[in-house]
């Protein structure tokens, strides 16, 4: 994080519950299209993992805005593919603004990414000994990313 990195609190209430996570961003760059993502992605997970009662822990959001940034975040060389990391309750994202130039994704997967990396958060709650490729399926369940409906679905963000 960088010296301009500001934090803020958010607290989203769906299913009688209560989602209170940290969200990390450098506020050159505009940030609401991202909360408005991030509560349609809590509101879609809360909604999908209604069936469970475990506490979803507080957990954090960091935006980054380069490759640079994001591989020295990840001690490693990342791929152009690589939009998202997350690890424990913590996960990295490409701000939307910077998806299409700094990965191989279109800016409109910017939420299907955020949902896809807020699952992981649920299911790592819910139980942390899942199969890898258990959670993988899950994610992009619940991220509407698997392409066996054979319908393009080209929403903006997710619904
Ligand atoms: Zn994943």
């Amino acid at each position: 994080m960088t010296n301009n990195t500001k934090k803020e609190e958010l607290h989203f209430s769906f299913d009688r519950r209560l989602y209170v996570l940290d969200l990390f961003f450098d506020p050159k760059f505009p940030i609401q299209e991202v909360k408005d993502c991030i509560e349609k992605s809590v509101k879609l997970n809360s909604k999908f993992f209604k069936f469970s009662n475990q506490i979803i822990p507080k957990f954090e959001i960091e935006l980054v805005y380069s490759r640079e940034e994001f591989s020295s975040k990840l001690n490693r060389e990342t791929a152009s593919w690589e939009s998202g990391y997350c690890s424990n309750n913590h996960f990295i994202i490409f701000h939307p603004d910077f998806f299409e130039s700094e990965t191989t994704h279109r800016r409109e997967d910017f939420g299907k990414t955020l949902t896809h990396e807020i699952a992981h958060i649920f299911i790592e709650s819910i139980n942390s000994k899942f199969l890898w490729w258990v959670s993988e399926g899950v994610a992009q369940y619940v991220a509407k990313q698997a392409n066996y409906t054979g319908t393009n679905n080209l929403d903006n963000c997710i619904r």
